[in-house]
């Protein structure tokens, strides 16, 4: 092997940014995130390949990836950038939102994106031990489906599947919240009051409630931007290495929405020390 070689091989993960070099502050890394998306949801409107920097364009991006693999820096540990919490949902891909190369984003999954206990220790992981990490992003996206069977379970009053109530428990008070705004702003009553109200009629009004809001898909979406935003407050509020960092100023934690249409990500929130 060449010294050529060898220089592009020890640097390469280094060299992975848009900005030609890895963000050192909590804006860089959310502009790196950001700007990504950018240029991949840009190059997926206009149906062309995207290039995220000159080397993927030099070198290939299978080729950089064998590289950032074999890098010196992943053979030795791990100095991610950014940790981001997603939903299980098939349709949300963080290679297609991000393009991240193995050592740059630490990914935590679950159905409905909540902060439940495993999510907790994930984040506490990376906040108190991934020092390079700046942006803690949870990222929720639109037609969730774990949001919508929340919604379906608040409004219907159904039974929820055991196995997946632990999830739906940690959205139910962002949707009852949701749908109680929306309710009130139609009807001019708090939905308890109908709800008393309706009693002898055989729950009528709150009937039609369900069908204005039923019909009303952006519902999902504004519950799923809002449950992006609570699960990132349970996250500041009981995690103390995630409090402390964003206290300190070394972390931004942002609540985002990704738009399964566009693969647009907007944000939402975010709780920094500014
Ligand atoms: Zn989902």
């Amino acid at each position: 092997m060449d010294e050529k070689t060898d220089t592009v091989e020890t640097a390469v993960l280094e060299k992975l940014y848009v900005n030609g070099k890895r963000p050192t502050t909590p804006k860089e890394a959310l502009d790196e995130l950001l700007e990504r998306n950018r240029r991949l949801v840009e190059g997926y409107k206009n149906g062309k390949n995207v290039v995220l920097f000159s080397e993927e364009e030099k070198i290939g991006r299978d080729k950089l990836t064998w590289l950032a693999i074999q890098d010196p820096e992943n053979k030795n540990g791990q100095r991610p950038f950014a940790t981001v919490i997603t939903c299980s949902d098939s349709r949300v891909s963080i290679d297609a939102a991000f393009r991240p190369y193995p050592g740059q984003i630490f990914a935590i999954e679950n159905a409905g994106n909540v902060a439940g206990d495993e999510t907790k220790a994930s984040a506490d992981y990376s906040s108190g031990h991934l020092h390079d990490v700046h942006v803690l992003m949870i990222l929720g996206h639109t037609k969730c489906g774990a949001v919508t069977a929340t919604l379906e379970t608040v409004l219907e009053k159904k039974a929820v599947e055991s196995a997946i109530s632990a999830a739906l428990e940690k959205i139910e008070p962002v949707v009852r919240a949701v749908i109680e705004e929306e309710i009130e702003k139609k009807f001019g009553k708090p939905w308890k009051d109908l709800v008393e109200a309706d009693k002898d009629a055989g729950y009528k009004e709150l009937k039609d409630a369900w069908t204005l809001v039923q019909k009303r898909l952006a519902l999902v979406n504004t519950a799923a931007a809002k449950n992006a935003i609570e699960q990132a407050r349970t996250l500041y509020l009981n995690v103390a290495s995630v409090k402390e960092a964003v206290d300190e100023g070394r972390l931004w934690l942002v609540a985002a929405l990704l738009d399964l249409d566009t693969y647009e990500v907007s944000v939402v929130g975010r709780i920094t020390k500014e």
